[in-house]
């Protein structure tokens, strides 16, 4: 079984206030569990704050996957208390260019946040993603495949058994610039996965005016989730600007696409605190 929880659903700013508490205002961060207990998170937007909270007094080495360096997917890092705690072992993972630990380590200089990296009492540690160092257990498979997002994205697929889940919370499957893969090369990649969770910011409406941003808008992720014949879909990364009743609003437009489609996968609005077990 593969266990996910999402701390932070939210993209490019958090946001609170009445009207967003049902699905909540934290940027992107999950929680991946395997039945043996290896745990992963992938991404340090605000929802690690809390994530981080709820493991204070466990001891086990924790591992952080990247999946790009966006501020909404970093920003809650300085305030993850297990940083403070001496001796915990922090795993930072990422395929991404070598050098792409400064962009985690130089949010912490001093300028923009008064505790400085190299001050940390945690025992960090950086790696390339299918570094010969990290071990992972037996059992579980990982692979990695860019997404169309400004400044480069990681694709997580994860397979455990026979259960397989993607991550993709920041993509414009229709990019109308360079694009790095076709909705092709994507449903071959997430190909019967039982989870996609898929980035899905923007309107149909607004693509106009935002394209070239790197996300998507619901009626092409819905296509891209039939022709991948993906069983259960998550939408996450909603848009700061979205309260409650606009994320209920677009659940129901989505609806009335996959009915007028006939498309048979089931649809999840992602939300804080939101628990999928993948059996
Ligand atoms: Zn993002
Ligand atoms: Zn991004």
């Amino acid at each position: 079984m593969i266990r996910i929880k999402f701390f932070g659903v939210r993209g490019s700013l958090p946001i609170s206030g009445d009207s967003y508490c049902r699905y909540g205002g934290k940027t992107t961060c999950l929680q991946i569990t395997l039945d043996n207990g290896y745990s992963l998170i992938v991404d340090a937007g605000t929802g690690i704050v809390d994530l981080g909270d709820q493991i204070i007094n466990k001891t086990d080495p924790l591992f952080i996957y990247f999946t790009h360096f966006h501020w909404d997917h970093i920003q809650g890092l300085p305030f993850f208390k297990p940083l403070y705690i001496p001796n915990q072992v922090i795993h930072f993972i990422a395929n991404q260019p070598v050098g792409w630990n400064q962009n985690i380590v130089s949010q912490m200089n001093g300028k923009q946040f008064p505790v400085c990296f190299d001050q940390l009492p945690s025992d960090c540690l950086f790696h390339q993603f299918k570094s010969s160092t990290l071990e992972l257990p037996p059992s579980m498979n990982m692979t990695a495949m860019a997404a169309n997002h400004p400044g480069g994205y990681t694709i997580y697929k994860l397979t455990v058994d026979k259960q397989s889940i993607a991550i993709c919370t920041d993509n414009e499957l229709l990019a109308t610039g360079p694009a790095n893969q076709s909705m092709q090369d994507f449903a071959q990649q997430f190909n019967n996965c039982d989870v996609l969770i898929h980035d899905c910011q923007y309107l149909p409406e607004e693509m106009a005016s935002k394209s070239g941003w790197g996300h998507s808008e619901y009626r092409s992720v819905c296509d891209l989730a039939a022709m991948a014949n993906i069983k259960q879909l998550v939408l996450t990364h909603h848009d700061p600007c979205r309260t409650d009743q606009d994320i209920d609003e677009i659940r129901e437009r989505i609806n009335f696409y996959i009915k007028e489609k006939n498309y048979s996968f089931s649809i999840t609005m992602a939300y804080e605190g939101l628990k999928l077990h993948v059996v």
